[in-house]
């Protein structure tokens, strides 16, 4: 092609499997320009996901991109570093001795993992004592990601849910207690929620806990899916407890990928003890050549995400996640601060220990909704910053969410706290962007 490219005036291939092939050069074009319309990861505040890292751990993860972490026998380094990154968050989450725990492709594979060891664990225990096991049963709030009512249906465990209500929407004590019995496998608390970055009341679950071990034999374990604030709450509130501290908690699960500060595809499940990991769910097997004890969901996966965690741990230590989550967190507040003051909206739950991010509400009496404020500020500067619906209960609420990360600069805090006054001024004059109908579906935060 001696002018532009060939895609130029072709359709690009979308159907039956090539038949030809190209150039190398036609056909990192023809990728290219498909993604300079794709989202720009710089206006994305519906994500917890890493979208930036250092040029050094860009290095390390290029240079890397061909290992295959599964293969421990030709790659032991590999291996061995994972083995660091456990023993460091194990330590993080105040872990009372020697645990255990694997890297996985992000919290909801160490979810499924986890839980399944609460199902397996639960099992011996029933099958101990001679009573039956065909009836497990897991509780959690309504207030969790979409894997945990995945993992009921996959691994077939009863759900009991507990609803939210209006004017609440994490879960306590009392919410969960009706709802456990002998067939419960475990609780599931959330530290950092998707839909307004607020923590359970763990602390209440687990006396509830080591209450109901006391009084009625019930041993429940409780499992802290701190996806988001796992490398949060260790660092921006170091004294609240929420971990290996407390007594029932026997396993954690941290996305690294989110405030790990890493990009996509990297997850970690933490245990309390090695007893803690049913040991019928590991597998030993001769591979290639050495045994290996193997965990997990997948199979073959990059080894590049795991040495880009140990990057950040070893480069940042708990002074520079810190200093990272602080930053993010002065200026969420920032940002809370100005839409307060803009009159327009109210903050949800701004005075609890909460992830860097601004979740947020129309005032009453709005001729419009937050499903058209977020679409307004998406067509007049391009953030895209979702609105959705709660969870059940609360399924009247509807909120708006700004996560705070590390590229949002306090210039751009205070230009996205000018973008949505002005957004709120275009829908004043000329009422809702469109139909209140057409988004009742797209209730999901985005994650
Ligand atoms: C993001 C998230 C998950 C799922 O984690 P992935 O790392 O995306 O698989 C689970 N639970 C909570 C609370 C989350 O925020």
């Amino acid at each position: 092609m001696l002018y532009g490219s060939r895609f130029l005036t072709e359709d690009a291939p979308d159907g039956p499997f090539p038949e030809d092939g190209m150039s190398a050069l036609d056909a990192m074009r023809l990728v290219d320009e498909e993604m300079v319309l794709e989202g720009d990861p710089w206006r994305n505040l519906a994500t917890f996901v890493t979208t930036w890292m250092e040029p050094e751990a860009q290095r390390l993860i290029a240079e890397n991109l061909y290992r295959n972490f599964i293969d421990h026998a030709e790659y032991p380094i590999s291996a061995e570093i994972e083995q660091r990154c456990i023993r460091m968050l194990a330590n993080l989450f105040n872990a009372p001795g020697e645990t255990t725990g694997c890297r996985t492709q992000g919290s909801s594979e160490a979810i499924m993992l986890g839980a399944l060891s609460l199902k397996w664990k639960w099992k011996q225990r029933r099958e101990k004592e001679s009573k039956p096991t065909d009836r497990p049963n897991l509780v959690f709030g309504g207030d969790v990601h979409v894997v945990w009512e995945k993992f009921c249906r996959y691994f077939d465990v009863e759900p009991r849910i507990v609803p939210l209500r209006e004017d609440k929407y994490t879960i306590g004590p009392e919410d969960v207690e009706p709802h456990i019995d002998e067939n419960t496998i475990g609780v599931a608390a959330v530290l950092g929620t998707t839909f307004t970055g607020h923590a359970d009341d763990i602390v209440g679950i687990d006396e509830l806990l080591v209450g109901l071990k006391g009084d009625k034999g019930l041993d429940v374990p409780l499992h802290i899916d701190g996806a988001s604030g796992g490398f949060v709450w260790p660092f921006l509130y170091p004294d609240s407890k929420w971990d290996f501290r407390l007594e029932q908690v026997r396993s954690i699960n941290v996305s690294g990928h989110k405030f790990g500060l890493v990009y996509p595809g990297i997850g970690w499940l933490i245990f309390r003890e090695k007893t803690d990991l049913a040991e019928d769910l590991v597998f030993y097997e001769n591979y290639l050549g050495k045994t290996d004890a193997t965990f997990t969901l997948n199979f073959s996966t990059g080894a590049s995400m795991v040495l880009a965690q140990y990057y950040n741990f070893v480069r940042l230590g708990r002074k520079g996640y810190t200093y990272v989550m602080k930053a993010m967190e002065t200026n969420a507040k920032a940002l809370a601060e100005k839409l307060e003051e803009s009159g327009n909206f109210e903050l949800i739950g701004a005075d609890k220990e909460q992830l860097p991010l601004v979740a947020f509400k129309l005032v009453e009496g709005k001729s419009y909704d937050e499903f058209d404020v977020s679409w307004q500020l998406s067509a007049e500067r391009g953030w895209m910053l979702p609105a959705y619906t709660m969870p059940p209960k609360a399924e009247e609420v509807k909120v708006l969410r700004a996560l705070v990360k590390q590229t949002l600069s306090r210039e751009q805090v205070d230009r996205l706290a000018g973008d949505l006054q002005t957004a709120c001024e275009t829908l004043d004059a000329k009422g809702g962007a469109h139909p209140s109908e057409r988004h009742k579906m797209k209730a999901s935060p985005g994650y």
